[in-house]
């Protein structure tokens, strides 16, 4: 795709629009960046894409000025349903993806990873297995550093033997038309993002798009225990690697609390994983798949099983006060998140959920609520109420105004032994501009206060 001297607009000034600006930029292109937010990290991108690149922008709108342009391409957090892309294409002007337009400038192969959850964590494990062989891993999409701005070190500084890991979301999928990856890793799919993909069927579909573009000799990697994707890769012919802790795999499987490689040999303890619960074995299952696929040897890839040291906000161990245990797993923004951490956690749990709902069912939580060590929940923010109403008398609840006076609340009703979990099964944007922001605060506020 040859860009120079042509007019490109960018919508939307995070994380990827920014590297798409950049790399538009460096390849000759004349770029507009329009994002119709005001938030600090918009205008502060705004600034360094003047500043130092003498890119254009707009913030706060989206003028007609946008639709002036020969190439628009579309930040994942925009959807391909919003009245911008819309009247972009009634317009005849092409429109892509930032994944899409910076697959377009790459040399090095991609392993792709979706799902609905575990994408940050197994990405993460994949490259502790491939760091230090002679694969030189890039990690990019929604983690880190966006795909564009990689491709822009690539183009600027080829390395060799290097091959990006993609963390990639449905959003991201929504508007691609040649993005291929060599790897395509499914781990799971649950009812996250109602809120933007309105079915579930057009969820699947979204996920499914990864796969168009593959070839013959491309691999996919799927969770065999997952029936949704056992259910839609049933029809589809190419070559697919299952990976699964519940049945035996080509590579590796988990009997009475032991590791098993192909040949059936026992490699490792379930005990001596480094991080907790059996969805993570499942992440350490997808990525040694891959792994294993890449010829990493298996030494390397029980190392990784070893000392793989976890993802912030992800079930992370805060602070044990007078024998209460207080774990921050923020990034739990769904109920099979918040599901997943209370089977997890095998001591009387005090959880907090709240924030802002994503249209979730939270009468789905109630059976596992009734299972689980749950003995208090205590909701907050703006769904808080709802939350409460939701749980009825199937555990004791109280519904606090905010994250501090649920946490407080929670401290004040704990007893030693009890683990105080934050997995909101909400996004944060009632209190917090992230997931990240209030996981911080949370762990500052549990440090600082308590
Ligand atoms: P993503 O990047 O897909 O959002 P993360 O690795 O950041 O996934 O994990 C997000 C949340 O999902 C965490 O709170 C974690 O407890 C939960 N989780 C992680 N892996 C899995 C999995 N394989 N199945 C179900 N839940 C998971």
């Amino acid at each position: 795709m040859k860009v120079k001297n042509k007019r490109i607009t960018v919508l939307g000034m995070g994380k990827s629009g920014y590297g798409a600006a950049k790399l538009a930029n460096h390849l000759g292109a004349r770029v507009f960046v329009s994002d119709k937010g005001n938030e600090k990290t918009t205008l502060s991108n705004a600034n360094k894409l003047l500043v130092k690149y003498n890119i254009a922008f707009e913030t706060g709108l989206h003028s007609k000025n946008i639709y002036d342009s020969n190439l628009i391409i579309v930040s994942p957090g925009i959807s391909k349903n919003s009245k911008v892309v819309k009247d972009a294409v009634k317009l005849k002007i092409p429109v892509i993806s930032e994944i899409e337009f910076a697959f377009h400038y790459t040399k090095s192969p991609i392993i792709a990873i979706t799902g609905s959850n575990g994408k940050t964590t197994t990405s993460k494990i994949l490259f502790d297995m491939l760091k230090n062989t002679d694969i030189k891993p890039v990690l990019g999409g929604n983690i880190g550093i966006s795909f564009s701005e990689q491709v822009l070190y690539e183009i600027v500084k080829p390395k060799k033997n290097q091959i990006y890991i993609l963390e990639i979301s449905s959003f991201q999928l929504e508007i691609i038309k040649n993005f291929k990856p060599n790897i395509a890793i499914f781990l799971n799919i649950s009812n996250d993002h109602l809120d933007r993909h309105i079915t579930m069927d057009e969820y699947i579909k979204m996920k499914f798009r990864l796969i168009e573009n593959m070839i013959e000799k491309d691999i996919i990697i799927y969770n065999g225990d997952d029936e949704i994707l056992v259910r839609g890769f049933k029809n589809i012919t190419q070559d697919k690697i299952k990976f699964s802790i519940k049945s035996q795999t080509k590579h590796f499987s988990l009997r009475n609390g032991c590791v098993l490689n192909g040949k059936n040999k026992n490699i490792l303890s379930e005990n001596n994983f480094s991080i907790p619960g059996k969805h993570n074995i499942s992440n350490f299952f997808a990525a040694a798949t891959c792994a294993k696929s890449l010829n990493v040897s298996e030494q390397k890839i029980i190392r990784t099983f070893k000392s793989f040291e976890g993802v912030q906000h992800r079930l992370e161990y805060v602070k044990n006060i007078n024998n209460i245990k207080f774990i921050n797993d923020s990034k739990a923004t769904n109920i099979d998140s918040v599901i997943t951490a209370i089977n997890t956690i095998k001591e009387p749990i005090i959880l907090l959920l709240g924030g802002r709902n994503k249209n979730s069912n939270f009468r789905l939580l109630l059976p596992h609520i009734k299972a689980s060590l749950i003995k208090l929940v205590i909701s907050y923010g703006e769904s808080g109420g709802h939350i409460k109403t939701v749980i009825g008398d199937a555990v004791r609840s109280y519904s606090t105004i905010d994250l501090n006076s649920a946490v407080k609340k929670a401290h004040n009703l704990a007893a030693a032994g009890d683990t105080i979990l934050l997995s909101p099964g909400c996004a944060s944007f009632d209190q917090f501009s992230n997931f990240e922001e209030r996981g911080n605060h949370f762990k500052n506020y549990v440090k600082n206060h308590i």
